[in-house]
């Protein structure tokens, strides 16, 4: 990348800067833009320095359990068990070449995760204002950002209105500066740099137009190196919590293998040689090594399906607290309904026009019968000024650009055949006051070419009701306003579900230049209201219901008129249809009323960021699971305190979706149930890896423990243990990785918080299934040994009878609680026959091939025995299943008891 220098454009006039840039207030053009992404490169940093892979390789032997499989292995070598050394070595290097990979995996994935993330930014270019990717950026480009925007690359500014940015993430300071367009003194250190906007901050608030002045590396963030907005690595609480555990069985295990040396010796007055081996093979069998690698696999491939269903996981940790979710609250505009806006009424003193169509077609016509109505024509005037929004029709459709309820009226003036470029022309803009959702209006002043001054306003009815002293009668008159009157008006139109605009003008000086909130306080003329639709998206409603069966509350929090919200939840199925809150009255309870309303409320409307806050927090207090979904820079904190932050990815700002865990990639509400879906579904498939993976550690654990209290001699060796473990344990298990989703996983009730992994019911069946593999084992090894067949032909029998088992406990895991003896029980995972023929192969030739027959002590075996082995692993099948149903049974007893 070629270097950039502009030597010091915080102390340059614009002017100066722009020129000094060869760009102008129209921007480049595409062919320049072009010409300098070659020259200077994409607008992107450099990766940060990832450990090597060597590093990353040794890393894997970081692990207490690898600690213990190598003490192990030395062992073996002091007692002169060459080959067995080697095995166990090769083991412990596989292990981590394993891991090694399967890190690289799940890196991968999280990867193109990242990649869904990619920022945009409106620039001009040619004088025509449009959205780039920006890495496409390069030095010269003009562009726009608005608050909650993340500053793309260093910028100096040129035009800026109400502009504060927030830069705690390169200078520390956390309170938003103020920026302006006039230059600042040469030697200004960074921070007192206000005419700058530097790469990686954020648009605290305000608007501003800015040319770039570096990208990418050349920029102050790529000087200092710091992570922007970034998917985490793998690591969560889970993670965490599977290696405390690993910790403690440790523990548990070196306790376990010092009894059985020290009972073995003198006790049962054997070898101590032969202890040491027994020792060995005790620690090696309970050591889970796969499990690590399999649970991280798990984890990555979830993460990358919930990314194919368009939600983005930018925290890990939120796949656990996914499955907990006990509340969900959800916006309303878009999230829940479509966004898609027809305007389906226009209401003025004269009267009501209906408007037919639907969606952004110019088909429908606004039904307006013959007389003239003055105040009608102002409002569609209004509609089409006081707009910034785009509509764009060519051969392949239509394209909208900005707010859709905006383009909505632009389509309006369409059907009512109003030209726009046409007003534009008539009524050219000198000032705006752009929409705020704070603010709840947006507002323009125009001026004719007669010199008269004209500001236009459109917002929430209730706003300009309060700020309009009169209304524009059809004739031209002015009328007193009947407040009373035109609030019924808007309640009808919310009684349908419609969403109301209202629009006011004002005549000011012709020498009135810009605009401030203060001019529209009072005085203004009320022209009437516009009533639109917004209709619930159908996916919604299924996912609604889906997510009540689920046993999670739903809530819509919308700023939005309560008449409207109410309507609209009764059509998706949220609240009762009657009650709901107003921000205003919220705002007046104190922390406890707070959490009354949150708990028994559905419905709010007219809500603020600051409720938003307020209402998670008492959700919380009340020791919910909350998931609250936001889009603006101000929803950042309620983001932030609820449990799950869902942020939108069209509409949100780069701000919100920093402070959440999700990023929706369609902004769509379904797309949250079907996320807690999923996150149950990683959720049960890592239990049920445990679930079987557990299993043939503790068999194996117990049989070494029995042979040593029996006295017998070992019915498994160490390498052949480390076979199991590492090789067809593994292989099965990864099988359950790609489990789908339970039948009725949505009709489950929430998991409690800080329920641990190993829940009783689990640690309960990994003790029994062990027993049934120790119970299986030890009569096929015994069986063997009675016949004479020999020390290796029994040991290879009591192998095989292992792995025979973990295939038949393998189907059993792929229910937690219900049969697998039904529909989709035992097909259903195409990997789980996969697998297990994989397993098999491998069975084969550890037995049959003389190379494997060397390596670990095998002998091929007659057809009795194969028989015998089947005739005790099948049955593990169906026990497991009689176990389940007395458990559903005591579930069922349990909750009724409670139920009493
Ligand atoms: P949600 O919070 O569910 O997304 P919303 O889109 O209705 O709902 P806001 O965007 O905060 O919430 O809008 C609040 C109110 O402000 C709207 O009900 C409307 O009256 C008014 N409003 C919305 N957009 C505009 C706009 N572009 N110009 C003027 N007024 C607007």
């Amino acid at each position: 990348m070629q270097e950039q220098s502009i030597a010091r454009p915080h102390a340059e006039t614009k002017e100066q800067v722009l020129e000094a840039l060869a760009s102008g207030n129209e921007g480049l053009s595409p062919d320049e833009a072009a010409r300098r992404l070659d020259q200077y490169g994409e607008n992107r940093l450099r990766e940060s320095q990832r450990p090597s892979p060597l590093r990353r390789f040794l890393r894997q032997f970081n692990n207490v359990l690898i600690y213990v499989l190598l003490a192990a292995g030395v062992i073996t070598v002091l007692l002169g068990h060459w080959l067995d050394a080697a095995v166990i070595f090769s083991v412990v290097v596989i292990n981590a070449l394993i891991g090694f990979i399967q890190e690289g995996r799940a890196e991968r994935a999280m990867d193109s995760i990242r990649k869904l993330l990619v920022t945009r930014v409106r620039v001009i270019r040619q004088g025509e204002s449009r959205e780039i990717d920006a890495a496409e950026l390069v030095p010269g480009d003009v562009v726009l950002l608005e608050s909650g925007d993340r500053i793309p690359a260093d910028l100096r500014i040129l035009k800026a209105r109400g502009l504060r940015a927030d830069e705690s993430s390169l200078t520390g300071e956390s309170v938003p500066v103020d920026k302006g367009s006039d230059s600042v003194e040469g030697d200004a250190v960074l921070a007192d740099r206000s005419s700058m906007l530097w790469s990686g901050t954020l648009v605290a608030s305000g608007q501003v137009r800015a040319v770039v002045v570096a990208t990418g590396e050349n920029t102050e963030l790529g000087r200092i190196r710091q992570a922007t907005e970034d998917v985490e690595s793998i690591s969560t609480p889970l993670l965490k919590k599977i290696d405390q555990f690993g910790h403690q069985l440790t523990v548990v295990i070196l306790t376990l293998a010092a009894l059985v040396f020290i009972l073995g010796v003198f006790w049962r007055d054997m070898a101590a040689a032969e202890m040491f081996l027994a020792a060995v093979s005790l620690a090696v069998a309970a050591i889970p090594e796969g499990l690590p690698a399999i649970i991280t696999i798990t984890l990555a491939m979830g993460v990358q399906i919930m990314a194919r269903r368009q939600a983005i996981v930018r925290r890990l940790p939120a796949v656990e607290t996914l499955g907990s979710v006990t509340v969900i609250c959800s916006d309303k505009t878009g999230t829940l309904t479509r966004n898609e806006m027809t305007v389906r009424a226009l209401a003025t003193l004269g009267g009501e026009y209906p408007v037919s169509g639907s969606g952004y077609t110019a088909e429908g016509r606004l039904e307006r019968p013959g007389e003239d109505d003055q105040a009608l024509d102002k409002l569609l005037l209004g509609g089409c000024l006081c707009n910034e929004a785009g509509l764009e029709r060519t051969e392949e459709g239509t394209r909208i650009s900005g707010d859709p309820m905006e383009a909505a009226l632009l389509v309006l003036a369409e059907k009512a055949q109003l030209d726009r470029s046409h007003c534009k022309r008539e009524w050219p803009r000198t000032d705006a006051i752009p929409f705020e959702s704070e603010r709840r209006y947006m507002a323009t002043l125009n001026h004719d070419h007669h010199g008269k001054g004209l500001i236009l306003v459109k917002g929430a009815p209730e706003l300009l009701l309060e700020r309009c002293g009169q209304a524009l009668a059809a004739d031209g008159s002015r009328q007193a306003l009947d407040v009373r009157d035109w609030q019924a008006r808007q309640d009808a139109f919310a009684e349908r579900g419609q969403r109301t605009l209202a629009l006011a003008m004002k005549s000011v000086a012709s020498d009135m230049t810009t605009l401030d909130e203060s001019d529209i306080d009072e005085e203004l003329i009320l022209l009437g209201l516009i009533a639109l639709e917004d209709p619930p998206r159908d996916e919604a409603i299924q996912a609604v219901a889906d997510c009540h069966r689920a046993g999670i509350r739903v809530k819509m929090i919308t700023g939005d008129h309560l008449g409207t919200a109410l309507a609209i939840g009764r059509q998706l199925g949220i609240g009762d249809g009657q009650s709901g809150m107003n921000g205003k009255d919220f705002q007046s309870l104190d922390d406890d009323a707070v959490a009354e309303a949150a708990m028994n409320t559905d419905v709010f409307a007219r809500f603020s960021p600051d409720d938003k806050l307020r209402l998670v927090r008492g959700l919380r207090s009340r020791e919910q699971v909350t998931a609250m979904t936001g889009d603006g820079v101000n929803d950042a904190p309620a983001l932030r305190s609820a449990d799950v932050g869902v942020a939108m990815g069209q509409k949100g700002t780069a701000a919100a979706r920093e402070a959440s865990e999700i990023v929706l990639a369609d902004d769509n509400f379904a797309t949250i149930a079907t996320a807690v879906r999923t996150g149950r579904a990683i959720f049960d498939n890592i239990r049920k890896s445990l679930l079987f993976i557990l299993p043939t550690n503790g068999g194996q654990s117990l049989l070494i423990l029995a042979a040593v209290m029996l006295g017998m001699v070992l019915p498994v060796t160490p390498v052949q243990v480390l076979w199991v473990n590492m090789v067809t344990a593994v292989t099965l298990a990864l099988a359950l990785a790609f489990e789908p989703a339970e039948a009725r996983i949505m009709e489950r009730p929430p998991r409690p918080p800080g329920e641990p992994v190993l829940t009783p019911m689990i640690v309960w069946r990994v003790v029994f299934v062990s027993g049934l593999i120790l119970a299986a084992t030890l009569w096929v090894f015994n069986w063997h040994m009675s016949t004479g067949l020999g020390l290796e032909a029994a040991r290879t029998a009591a192998v095989n009878t292992v792995v025979a088992c973990e295939i038949f406990y393998l189907y059993n895991c792929r229910q937690l609680h219900e049969s697998i003896f039904r529909k989709g029980g035992l097909l259903g995972n195409p990997w789980v026959p996969a697998a297990i023929g994989l397993v098999i192969l491998l069975q084969a030739a550890f037995t049959f091939l003389p190379p494997m027959q060397v390596l670990f002590g095998t002998q091929a075996l007659p057809w009795q025995s194969w028989a015998l082995i089947l005739a005790v692993s099948l049955p593990i099948l169906f026990i497991v299943e009689a176990e389940k149903i007395i458990m559903r049974w005591r579930l069922s007893q349990a909750a009724e008891c409670k139920a009493a």
